[in-house]
């Protein structure tokens, strides 16, 4: 029997394999390692390919999570504060709010598109409000706009993050995801949509402010070499060799989007009629899918489909399984009725999806959801 992987990080990286390796070759004769030339020319052209010409700068740092750190840290945000987000997101985001010492505060999802329910964003608000992180998951994305316009009208309003560690690439109303708020986090975890083969995450800052500070905190508070100018600096650096890689990642992003924009599409339509549910697309947003994401009407049929998967060599994974406000490292965040997060964890299941699956695979994949039910 042929296994079906939910993602093969080898295959994928046979894709690219000449091109990467060649300018790894190249970062290692070259002399540069740490904040050289490589980070600089990738930091420009992601801040090319997500704005073009307009005003903002994408500092590169360690990961995904440091992005997140560092934007809260630029912030000042800390103890006592709070920052409001979804528990149905990765571990990482509330990992970043709670590194700064800041206390998490969750609000529900929207039960269609799975993502932060604006509306529900005001209720939360407290003197203690210091920022909202917008996370864009599994390549949809959160109504930035509208929850903007939200929170413009607030006293001191919060500032607003968008974790876009699932969506690099998606757009709403032909803005990239990530420009629209004050900061927005990137990583480059191997299978993300811009994988490194490491570690590797960007923040793109509009303000030049910020980017001056996000500067000096990934370089230990140091504004140049012996002063130090900031407190709470961290040393959280793109390095040149994933600099490099990733710079043959992004010129390679539209093409690995199409990819799977077919292959969701193809999901959508070979599964329609059956008992489960795709993520509602937020209106205005074309997404770049990170992650195929089914609803299943239960938590015991999501499990026998998984197992029955597992059996015909399909692997299959959830993400998440446990919501992050019923994690023990996150006893203390602040919640009030997280009903529909909840209810989804139990009831999601995540298919393969990514640029090294093959057509016959995906088939497979089909075939053994479709005779699940048939069975049934
Ligand atoms: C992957 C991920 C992160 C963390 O990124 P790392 O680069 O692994 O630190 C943060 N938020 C979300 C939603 C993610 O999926």
């Amino acid at each position: 029997m042929n296994k079906i992987p939910f993602f093969d990080l080898k295959r994928v990286y046979e894709i690219e394999r000449k091109e990467i390796e060649q300018t790894v070759l190249e970062t290692l004769q070259s002399g540069y390692y740490i904040l050289g030339p490589k980070g600089k020319q990738f930091e420009n052209e992601l801040k090319n390919y997500l704005v073009g010409n307009e005003s903002g700068a994408v500092i590169g740092c360690n990961s995904g999570t440091d992005a997140i750190i560092l934007s809260l840290l630029a912030m000042n945000i800390g103890q006592g504060d709070e920052v409001i987000t979804v528990s149905h997101t990765a571990i990482p985001t509330i990992t970043a709010i709670q590194s700064v010492g800041a206390t998490p505060v969750f609000v529900d999802i929207d039960p269609e598109s799975w993502v932060l329910d604006v509306s529900k964003v005001e209720n939360a608000i407290t003197p203690n409000t210091k920022a909202v992180i917008a996370v864009h998951l599994y390549g949809n994305m959160v109504d930035v706009k509208t929850l903007k316009k939200v929170l413009s009208k607030i006293p001191n309003p919060p500032s607003l993050i968008e974790d876009v560690a699932q969506a690099q690439g998606s757009t709403m109303t032909n803005i990239q995801a990530g420009t629209t708020a004050r900061f927005g986090c990137y990583s480059f975890y191997p299978t993300k949509n811009v994988g490194a083969l490491g570690d590797g995450g960007a923040i793109f800052a509009k303000e030049l402010v910020d980017e001056a500070k996000l500067s000096q905190l990934r370089f230990y508070g140091q504004k140049d070499r012996y002063h130090a100018n900031i407190k709470h600096g961290l040393n959280s650096r793109l390095d040149e060799i994933q600099a490099a890689i990733l710079t043959v990642r992004l010129k390679n992003l539209e093409r690995g989007c199409r990819t799977k924009t077919a292959q969701m599409q193809t999901y959508r339509e070979q599964l329609s009629g059956l008992p489960l549910k795709f993520q509602k697309i937020t209106d205005g947003c074309s997404p770049a899918w990170h992650l195929a994401v089914i609803a299943l009407e239960s938590e015991k049929v999501r499990n026998d489909l998984q197992s029955s998967m597992e059996s015909k060599g399909v692997q299959t994974l959830i993400h998440y399984p446990i919501p992050t406000h019923l994690q023990p490292a996150f006893v203390g965040a602040k919640y009030d009725n997280l009903a529909l997060t909840e209810s989804l964890a139990k009831r999601i299941l995540s298919i393969p999806l990514n640029v090294g699956l093959l057509a016959n695979e995906q088939q497979v994949v089909i075939d053994s959801i479709r005779s699940f039910f048939k069975s049934k």
